[in-house]
Protein backbone atom coordinates (compact mmCIF):
# COMPACT_ATOMS: atom_id res chain seq x y z
CA UNK A 1 0.00 0.00 0.00
CA UNK A 2 1.25 3.71 -0.90
CA UNK A 3 2.02 6.88 1.92
CA UNK A 4 2.27 9.24 1.86
CA UNK A 5 2.90 12.63 4.29
CA UNK A 6 1.51 15.83 3.94
CA UNK A 7 0.54 19.05 6.29
CA UNK A 8 -3.20 18.57 6.14
CA UNK A 9 -5.48 16.48 4.81
CA UNK A 10 -9.10 17.61 4.27
CA UNK A 11 -11.96 15.11 4.50
CA UNK A 12 -14.23 16.18 1.53
CA UNK A 13 -14.40 18.87 -0.99
CA UNK A 14 -17.72 20.84 0.03
CA UNK A 15 -17.52 24.64 0.81
CA UNK A 16 -16.14 23.92 4.09
CA UNK A 17 -12.81 21.57 3.06
CA UNK A 18 -12.44 23.77 -0.01
CA UNK A 19 -12.40 27.04 1.78
CA UNK A 20 -9.80 25.39 4.20
CA UNK A 21 -7.62 24.23 1.71
CA UNK A 22 -7.64 27.25 -0.66
CA UNK A 23 -6.93 29.60 2.64
CA UNK A 24 -3.80 26.87 3.76
CA UNK A 25 -2.50 26.01 0.12
CA UNK A 26 -2.32 30.02 -0.19
CA UNK A 27 0.12 29.65 2.66
CA UNK A 28 2.27 27.38 1.19
CA UNK A 29 1.27 24.16 3.08
CA UNK A 30 1.08 21.35 1.65
CA UNK A 31 -2.57 20.15 1.06
CA UNK A 32 -4.68 17.16 0.39
CA UNK A 33 -8.67 17.48 -0.17
CA UNK A 34 -10.09 13.71 -0.07
CA UNK A 35 -13.30 13.67 -2.04
CA UNK A 36 -15.60 10.68 -1.95
CA UNK A 37 -17.89 11.77 -5.07
CA UNK A 38 -16.85 13.36 -8.19
CA UNK A 39 -17.99 16.81 -8.53
CA UNK A 40 -20.12 18.01 -10.16
CA UNK A 41 -22.35 16.27 -8.21
CA UNK A 42 -25.97 17.88 -6.92
CA UNK A 43 -26.32 19.27 -3.02
CA UNK A 44 -28.83 20.88 -1.07
CA UNK A 45 -28.25 24.37 0.53
CA UNK A 46 -28.25 27.19 -2.24
CA UNK A 47 -28.93 30.32 -0.71
CA UNK A 48 -25.94 32.26 1.10
CA UNK A 49 -25.60 34.62 3.14
CA UNK A 50 -24.09 37.99 2.61
CA UNK A 51 -21.71 36.93 5.62
CA UNK A 52 -20.35 34.74 3.35
CA UNK A 53 -18.41 36.73 0.81
CA UNK A 54 -15.93 37.93 2.83
CA UNK A 55 -15.10 34.74 4.69
CA UNK A 56 -14.60 33.36 0.57
CA UNK A 57 -12.96 36.62 -0.28
CA UNK A 58 -10.31 36.20 3.08
CA UNK A 59 -9.84 32.36 1.24
CA UNK A 60 -9.30 33.90 -2.30
CA UNK A 61 -12.39 32.58 -3.23
CA UNK A 62 -14.79 35.41 -4.13
CA UNK A 63 -13.75 36.26 -7.94
CA UNK A 64 -13.81 32.59 -8.80
CA UNK A 65 -17.37 32.80 -7.37
CA UNK A 66 -18.69 36.08 -8.66
CA UNK A 67 -17.38 34.51 -12.46
CA UNK A 68 -19.61 31.89 -12.16
CA UNK A 69 -22.76 34.00 -12.76
CA UNK A 70 -25.10 32.58 -9.77
CA UNK A 71 -28.62 34.39 -9.11
CA UNK A 72 -28.24 37.64 -7.07
CA UNK A 73 -29.63 38.38 -3.81
CA UNK A 74 -30.22 40.97 -1.64
CA UNK A 75 -32.94 39.52 0.94
CA UNK A 76 -35.07 37.40 2.32
CA UNK A 77 -39.23 37.55 2.11
CA UNK A 78 -41.59 35.77 4.52
CA UNK A 79 -45.08 34.74 4.11
CA UNK A 80 -48.00 33.37 5.90
CA UNK A 81 -51.15 33.72 4.49
CA UNK A 82 -51.88 37.08 4.25
CA UNK A 83 -49.11 37.93 6.04
CA UNK A 84 -46.10 39.20 4.21
CA UNK A 85 -42.19 41.05 5.01
CA UNK A 86 -39.79 41.51 2.91
CA UNK A 87 -36.07 42.09 4.64
CA UNK A 88 -33.60 44.10 2.67
CA UNK A 89 -30.12 42.86 3.68
CA UNK A 90 -29.44 46.67 2.86
CA UNK A 91 -31.23 47.79 5.85
CA UNK A 92 -28.94 45.53 8.17
CA UNK A 93 -26.43 47.59 11.02
CA UNK A 94 -22.99 45.46 10.56
CA UNK A 95 -20.52 46.92 8.36
CA UNK A 96 -20.10 44.76 5.33
CA UNK A 97 -21.42 42.71 2.09
CA UNK A 98 -24.98 43.12 1.98
CA UNK A 99 -25.88 41.04 -0.72
CA UNK A 100 -24.79 37.76 -1.75
CA UNK A 101 -26.02 34.42 -4.16
CA UNK A 102 -28.26 31.79 -4.57
CA UNK A 103 -26.29 29.08 -6.06
CA UNK A 104 -26.41 25.56 -7.73
CA UNK A 105 -24.31 23.65 -5.65
CA UNK A 106 -23.09 21.42 -8.03
CA UNK A 107 -21.10 24.36 -9.88
CA UNK A 108 -20.30 26.28 -6.87
CA UNK A 109 -18.72 23.41 -5.01
CA UNK A 110 -16.85 22.94 -8.27
CA UNK A 111 -15.56 26.21 -8.77
CA UNK A 112 -14.76 26.22 -5.33
CA UNK A 113 -12.96 22.81 -5.49
CA UNK A 114 -11.41 24.40 -9.02
CA UNK A 115 -10.09 27.73 -6.74
CA UNK A 116 -8.23 25.47 -3.82
CA UNK A 117 -6.67 23.17 -6.60
CA UNK A 118 -5.77 26.49 -8.39
CA UNK A 119 -4.20 28.03 -5.25
CA UNK A 120 -1.95 24.48 -4.81
CA UNK A 121 -4.10 21.92 -3.47
CA UNK A 122 -4.23 18.45 -4.68
CA UNK A 123 -8.39 17.24 -5.08
CA UNK A 124 -9.37 13.93 -5.55
CA UNK A 125 -12.40 12.91 -5.79
CA UNK A 126 -14.02 8.70 -5.55
CA UNK A 127 -11.63 8.51 -2.69
CA UNK A 128 -13.07 7.64 0.53
CA UNK A 129 -11.54 8.32 4.26
CA UNK A 130 -12.18 4.88 6.16
CA UNK A 131 -10.06 5.00 8.82
CA UNK A 132 -8.09 7.29 11.23
CA UNK A 133 -5.36 6.76 13.46
CA UNK A 134 -3.23 9.19 15.53
CA UNK A 135 0.31 9.00 15.50
CA UNK A 136 3.30 11.15 17.20
CA UNK A 137 3.34 13.57 15.16
CA UNK A 138 -0.06 13.90 13.62
CA UNK A 139 -2.40 11.40 11.94
CA UNK A 140 -2.61 8.81 9.12
CA UNK A 141 -5.47 8.28 6.99
CA UNK A 142 -6.97 5.20 4.86
CA UNK A 143 -8.10 6.06 2.10
CA UNK A 144 -10.35 3.85 -0.19
CA UNK A 145 -10.37 4.37 -4.06
CA UNK A 146 -14.07 3.63 -5.81
CA UNK A 147 -11.54 1.54 -7.93
CA UNK A 148 -11.07 -0.53 -4.82
CA UNK A 149 -7.38 0.84 -4.53
CA UNK A 150 -6.16 1.38 -0.93
CA UNK A 151 -3.52 3.93 0.17
CA UNK A 152 -2.32 5.72 3.44
CA UNK A 153 -2.03 9.48 4.00
CA UNK A 154 0.08 10.56 7.33
CA UNK A 155 -0.61 14.40 8.62
CA UNK A 156 0.50 16.94 10.54
CA UNK A 157 -3.38 17.97 10.86
CA UNK A 158 -6.89 16.66 9.46
CA UNK A 159 -10.03 18.76 9.42
CA UNK A 160 -13.38 16.44 8.48
CA UNK A 161 -15.30 18.53 6.47
CA UNK A 162 -17.60 15.75 5.24
CA UNK A 163 -20.73 16.83 5.96
CA UNK A 164 -23.07 14.33 6.68
CA UNK A 165 -20.39 11.94 5.56
CA UNK A 166 -19.56 12.85 9.40
CA UNK A 167 -15.93 11.17 9.31
CA UNK A 168 -14.45 11.49 12.52
CA UNK A 169 -17.63 12.13 14.75
CA UNK A 170 -18.40 8.21 13.60
CA UNK A 171 -14.59 7.00 13.80
CA UNK A 172 -13.80 8.82 16.93
CA UNK A 173 -17.13 8.58 18.63
CA UNK A 174 -17.82 12.18 18.81
CA UNK A 175 -21.16 12.01 18.03
CA UNK A 176 -24.08 13.84 20.23
CA UNK A 177 -27.57 13.81 19.88
CA UNK A 178 -29.36 17.42 18.51
CA UNK A 179 -31.55 18.92 20.39
CA UNK A 180 -34.10 19.62 17.59
CA UNK A 181 -36.64 16.97 16.87
CA UNK A 182 -36.30 14.97 13.67
CA UNK A 183 -37.45 17.19 10.50
CA UNK A 184 -38.24 16.14 7.32
CA UNK A 185 -37.18 18.05 4.06
CA UNK A 186 -38.67 17.72 0.54
CA UNK A 187 -37.21 19.34 -2.36
CA UNK A 188 -36.67 19.54 -6.03
CA UNK A 189 -35.73 22.33 -8.68
CA UNK A 190 -38.22 23.03 -11.45
CA UNK A 191 -38.39 25.65 -14.21
CA UNK A 192 -40.12 27.93 -12.56
CA UNK A 193 -41.74 29.92 -15.92
CA UNK A 194 -42.62 32.64 -12.85
CA UNK A 195 -44.33 35.54 -14.78
CA UNK A 196 -45.81 37.46 -11.91
CA UNK A 197 -44.19 40.86 -11.68
CA UNK A 198 -44.41 41.91 -8.06
CA UNK A 199 -42.32 38.34 -7.72
CA UNK A 200 -39.03 39.50 -6.44
CA UNK A 201 -36.01 36.99 -7.63
CA UNK A 202 -33.50 38.50 -5.30
CA UNK A 203 -35.09 37.11 -2.59
CA UNK A 204 -35.90 33.67 -1.23
CA UNK A 205 -39.38 33.37 -0.19
CA UNK A 206 -39.61 31.46 3.01
CA UNK A 207 -43.87 31.02 3.32
CA UNK A 208 -44.91 29.17 6.53
CA UNK A 209 -48.17 26.82 5.87
CA UNK A 210 -51.32 28.92 6.35
CA UNK A 211 -52.69 26.80 9.28
CA UNK A 212 -49.77 24.51 10.53
CA UNK A 213 -47.09 26.92 11.70
CA UNK A 214 -44.32 24.28 12.05
CA UNK A 215 -44.11 23.77 8.07
CA UNK A 216 -42.85 25.98 6.28
CA UNK A 217 -41.32 26.36 2.49
CA UNK A 218 -38.25 27.71 0.72
CA UNK A 219 -38.45 29.29 -3.18
CA UNK A 220 -34.97 29.93 -3.85
CA UNK A 221 -34.82 31.42 -7.21
CA UNK A 222 -31.29 30.07 -9.41
CA UNK A 223 -29.63 31.36 -12.68
CA UNK A 224 -31.54 30.03 -15.39
CA UNK A 225 -34.96 30.72 -14.84
CA UNK A 226 -34.59 27.71 -12.24
CA UNK A 227 -35.96 27.62 -8.80
CA UNK A 228 -35.34 25.68 -5.60
CA UNK A 229 -38.08 24.40 -3.97
CA UNK A 230 -38.50 22.84 -0.82
CA UNK A 231 -40.72 21.94 2.25
CA UNK A 232 -39.68 21.45 5.82
CA UNK A 233 -41.72 20.42 8.76
CA UNK A 234 -42.27 17.69 11.52
CA UNK A 235 -41.50 14.06 9.57
CA UNK A 236 -44.92 12.73 10.28
CA UNK A 237 -46.48 15.90 9.39
CA UNK A 238 -45.15 15.49 5.92
CA UNK A 239 -45.91 12.20 5.48
CA UNK A 240 -49.00 12.54 6.57
CA UNK A 241 -49.58 14.19 3.05
CA UNK A 242 -48.15 11.66 0.41
CA UNK A 243 -47.26 8.15 0.11
CA UNK A 244 -43.97 9.37 -1.19
CA UNK A 245 -41.85 12.46 -1.68
CA UNK A 246 -42.95 13.59 -4.88
CA UNK A 247 -46.64 13.49 -3.59
CA UNK A 248 -45.61 15.28 -0.30
CA UNK A 249 -43.84 18.28 -1.95
CA UNK A 250 -46.72 19.09 -4.30
CA UNK A 251 -49.48 17.63 -2.16
CA UNK A 252 -48.02 20.58 0.54
CA UNK A 253 -47.35 23.50 -2.16
CA UNK A 254 -50.66 23.27 -2.91
CA UNK A 255 -51.79 24.83 -0.17
CA UNK A 256 -48.78 27.37 0.74
CA UNK A 257 -50.92 29.80 -0.79
CA UNK A 258 -48.57 32.94 -2.85
CA UNK A 259 -46.02 30.09 -3.52
CA UNK A 260 -48.32 28.21 -5.23
CA UNK A 261 -49.56 30.99 -6.88
CA UNK A 262 -46.84 31.99 -8.40
CA UNK A 263 -45.28 28.59 -9.39
CA UNK A 264 -48.40 27.97 -11.75
CA UNK A 265 -46.56 27.06 -14.82
CA UNK A 266 -43.37 25.59 -13.55
CA UNK A 267 -41.97 22.50 -14.44
CA UNK A 268 -40.50 20.21 -12.81
CA UNK A 269 -36.56 19.43 -13.52
CA UNK A 270 -35.71 17.26 -10.73
CA UNK A 271 -36.90 14.38 -8.84
CA UNK A 272 -37.83 15.20 -5.08
CA UNK A 273 -34.94 14.56 -3.04
CA UNK A 274 -35.68 14.02 0.99
CA UNK A 275 -33.31 14.15 4.02
CA UNK A 276 -34.98 13.39 7.81
CA UNK A 277 -33.86 13.68 10.86
CA UNK A 278 -30.65 16.05 9.35
CA UNK A 279 -30.14 18.03 12.43
CA UNK A 280 -26.89 17.11 14.44
CA UNK A 281 -23.93 17.82 17.04
CA UNK A 282 -20.78 16.52 18.41
CA UNK A 283 -19.33 17.00 22.11
CA UNK A 284 -16.15 18.72 20.52
CA UNK A 285 -15.09 20.21 17.65
CA UNK A 286 -11.45 19.73 17.71
CA UNK A 287 -9.12 17.03 19.55
CA UNK A 288 -5.23 15.91 19.18
CA UNK A 289 -4.06 17.18 15.66
CA UNK A 290 -8.09 17.25 14.25
CA UNK A 291 -10.38 19.65 14.61
CA UNK A 292 -13.87 19.14 12.70
CA UNK A 293 -15.62 21.79 10.01
CA UNK A 294 -19.19 22.70 8.38
CA UNK A 295 -21.85 20.10 8.83
CA UNK A 296 -19.65 17.50 10.03
CA UNK A 297 -19.55 19.15 13.47
CA UNK A 298 -23.20 20.47 13.86
CA UNK A 299 -26.24 21.03 11.85
CA UNK A 300 -28.86 23.16 12.92
CA UNK A 301 -32.22 23.43 10.61
CA UNK A 302 -32.42 24.80 6.79
CA UNK A 303 -34.39 28.02 8.13
CA UNK A 304 -32.46 31.03 7.85
CA UNK A 305 -29.80 29.33 5.05
CA UNK A 306 -26.85 29.79 7.68
CA UNK A 307 -24.86 26.46 6.88
CA UNK A 308 -22.89 27.03 4.56
CA UNK A 309 -22.06 30.46 5.78
CA UNK A 310 -21.23 28.38 9.50
CA UNK A 311 -19.22 25.94 7.22
CA UNK A 312 -17.30 28.96 5.68
CA UNK A 313 -16.57 30.78 8.94
CA UNK A 314 -14.90 27.49 10.71
CA UNK A 315 -13.07 26.65 7.64
CA UNK A 316 -11.56 30.44 8.28
CA UNK A 317 -11.04 29.89 11.97
CA UNK A 318 -9.36 26.82 11.72
CA UNK A 319 -7.52 27.78 9.13
CA UNK A 320 -6.48 30.96 10.58
CA UNK A 321 -5.41 28.73 13.95
CA UNK A 322 -3.28 25.90 11.97
CA UNK A 323 -1.25 28.72 10.22
CA UNK A 324 -0.50 30.06 13.44
CA UNK A 325 0.58 26.93 14.66
CA UNK A 326 2.52 25.51 12.10
CA UNK A 327 4.50 29.15 12.60
CA UNK A 328 5.33 27.78 16.19
CA UNK A 329 2.70 29.71 17.98
CA UNK A 330 0.93 27.94 20.50
CA UNK A 331 -2.87 27.71 19.80
CA UNK A 332 -5.66 27.34 22.28
CA UNK A 333 -8.35 25.50 19.96
CA UNK A 334 -10.85 26.24 22.22
CA UNK A 335 -10.33 29.73 23.14
CA UNK A 336 -9.18 30.38 19.20
CA UNK A 337 -11.49 27.90 17.06
CA UNK A 338 -14.22 26.07 19.22
CA UNK A 339 -15.47 29.23 21.39
CA UNK A 340 -15.34 32.22 18.52
CA UNK A 341 -17.02 29.83 16.29
CA UNK A 342 -19.70 28.68 18.51
CA UNK A 343 -21.25 32.53 19.44
CA UNK A 344 -22.71 32.42 15.63
CA UNK A 345 -23.73 29.31 15.66
CA UNK A 346 -25.71 29.50 19.16
CA UNK A 347 -26.97 32.89 18.10
CA UNK A 348 -28.39 31.16 14.81
CA UNK A 349 -30.10 28.43 17.47
CA UNK A 350 -31.64 30.88 19.50
CA UNK A 351 -33.23 31.88 16.04
CA UNK A 352 -33.99 28.15 14.64
CA UNK A 353 -35.69 27.99 18.58
CA UNK A 354 -37.60 30.89 18.06
CA UNK A 355 -38.74 30.53 14.53
CA UNK A 356 -40.18 27.05 15.48
CA UNK A 357 -42.23 28.26 18.63
CA UNK A 358 -43.62 30.56 17.08
CA UNK A 359 -42.11 33.78 18.38
CA UNK A 360 -39.83 34.62 15.62
CA UNK A 361 -42.44 34.53 13.04
CA UNK A 362 -44.59 36.57 15.21
CA UNK A 363 -41.50 39.45 15.15
CA UNK A 364 -41.37 39.04 11.68
CA UNK A 365 -44.82 39.46 10.32
CA UNK A 366 -45.37 42.49 13.19
CA UNK A 367 -42.48 44.16 11.70
CA UNK A 368 -43.11 48.07 10.47
CA UNK A 369 -42.32 48.37 7.01
CA UNK A 370 -39.90 51.44 7.88
CA UNK A 371 -36.12 50.17 9.15
CA UNK A 372 -36.07 50.63 13.02
CA UNK A 373 -32.57 50.14 15.03
CA UNK A 374 -34.25 46.80 16.23
CA UNK A 375 -35.20 45.44 12.53
CA UNK A 376 -31.44 46.76 11.54
CA UNK A 377 -29.90 44.08 14.11
CA UNK A 378 -32.38 41.10 13.57
CA UNK A 379 -31.76 41.76 10.24
CA UNK A 380 -27.98 41.55 10.49
CA UNK A 381 -28.13 38.42 12.40
CA UNK A 382 -30.23 37.20 9.42
CA UNK A 383 -27.48 38.25 7.18
CA UNK A 384 -25.31 35.74 8.74
CA UNK A 385 -23.57 38.71 11.08
CA UNK A 386 -24.05 36.05 14.09
CA UNK A 387 -20.94 36.80 15.43
CA UNK A 388 -21.28 40.74 15.71
CA UNK A 389 -20.12 41.40 19.19
CA UNK A 390 -21.83 45.05 18.97
CA UNK A 391 -25.15 43.52 18.13
CA UNK A 392 -27.25 42.31 21.45
CA UNK A 393 -29.36 40.51 19.20
CA UNK A 394 -26.28 38.33 18.22
CA UNK A 395 -24.20 37.92 21.36
CA UNK A 396 -27.89 37.54 24.04
CA UNK A 397 -30.38 36.83 21.31
CA UNK A 398 -32.91 35.16 23.37
CA UNK A 399 -33.16 37.88 25.99
CA UNK A 400 -33.61 40.52 23.44
CA UNK A 401 -35.99 38.58 20.95
CA UNK A 402 -38.41 37.99 23.90
CA UNK A 403 -37.91 41.46 24.89
CA UNK A 404 -39.20 42.60 21.47
CA UNK A 405 -41.85 40.10 21.48
CA UNK A 406 -43.17 41.05 24.80
CA UNK A 407 -43.73 44.96 23.62
CA UNK A 408 -45.24 43.91 20.90
CA UNK A 409 -43.27 46.25 18.73
CA UNK A 410 -39.92 46.50 17.88
CA UNK A 411 -39.09 50.51 18.24
P1 LIG B 1 -20.98 19.32 2.54
O1 LIG B 1 -21.41 20.41 1.65
O2 LIG B 1 -21.99 18.29 2.91
O3 LIG B 1 -19.72 18.60 1.89
C1 LIG B 1 -19.19 17.42 2.45
C2 LIG B 1 -18.39 16.67 1.40
O4 LIG B 1 -17.71 15.58 2.04
C3 LIG B 1 -19.27 16.06 0.31
O5 LIG B 1 -18.81 16.48 -0.95
C4 LIG B 1 -19.13 14.54 0.53
O6 LIG B 1 -19.17 13.82 -0.69
C5 LIG B 1 -17.75 14.42 1.18
N1 LIG B 1 -17.59 13.22 2.01
C6 LIG B 1 -18.50 12.66 2.86
N2 LIG B 1 -17.98 11.56 3.43
C7 LIG B 1 -16.72 11.39 2.94
C8 LIG B 1 -15.68 10.42 3.17
N3 LIG B 1 -15.83 9.37 3.99
N4 LIG B 1 -14.51 10.58 2.50
C9 LIG B 1 -14.33 11.61 1.64
N5 LIG B 1 -15.30 12.56 1.39
C10 LIG B 1 -16.46 12.45 2.04
N6 LIG B 1 -27.29 26.01 3.87
C11 LIG B 1 -27.31 27.26 3.38
O7 LIG B 1 -26.34 28.01 3.60
N7 LIG B 1 -28.35 27.73 2.63
C12 LIG B 1 -29.45 26.96 2.38
O8 LIG B 1 -30.38 27.40 1.70
C13 LIG B 1 -29.49 25.64 2.94
N8 LIG B 1 -30.55 24.82 2.72
C14 LIG B 1 -30.54 23.56 3.27
C15 LIG B 1 -31.67 22.74 3.13
C16 LIG B 1 -31.70 21.48 3.74
C17 LIG B 1 -32.92 20.62 3.60
C18 LIG B 1 -30.57 21.02 4.47
C19 LIG B 1 -30.58 19.67 5.14
C20 LIG B 1 -29.44 21.82 4.59
C21 LIG B 1 -29.43 23.09 4.01
N9 LIG B 1 -28.31 23.92 4.14
C22 LIG B 1 -28.35 25.20 3.67
C23 LIG B 1 -27.10 23.46 4.82
C24 LIG B 1 -25.94 23.22 3.85
O9 LIG B 1 -26.34 22.30 2.87
C25 LIG B 1 -24.73 22.71 4.61
O10 LIG B 1 -24.60 23.39 5.83
C26 LIG B 1 -23.43 22.85 3.82
O11 LIG B 1 -23.46 22.14 2.61
C27 LIG B 1 -22.27 22.34 4.69
O12 LIG B 1 -21.07 22.35 3.96
P2 LIG B 1 -19.91 21.35 4.36
O13 LIG B 1 -18.74 21.77 3.56
O14 LIG B 1 -19.77 21.29 5.83
O15 LIG B 1 -20.44 19.90 3.94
Amino acid sequence: MSEQTTDVVIIGAGPSGSVAAAYLAARGYAVEVVERAHFPRFSIGESLLPQSMSLLEEAGLLQHVIEGKFQFKDGAAFRRGDQEQSLDFNDKSASGWSTTFQVKRDLFDQILAEGAAAKGARVTFGDEVTRFVHTDNGARLHIRNENGTEREIAAKFVLDASGFGRVLARLLSLDKPSDFPARKAVFCHVRDNISDPTFDRNKILISVHPQKHAIWYWLIPLADGLSSIGVVGPQAELEAAGSNPQSQLFGLVAQSGRMHDVLGNAEQVRPAGTLVGYACNVDRLYGPNYALLGNAAEFLDPVFSSGVTIALKSAILAGRALDRQFKGEIVDWEADFEAPLKLGVNAFRAYVESWYDGSLQDIIFAQPRRATEVKRKIISVLAGYAWDASNPFATDPRRHLAQVRQLGRVA
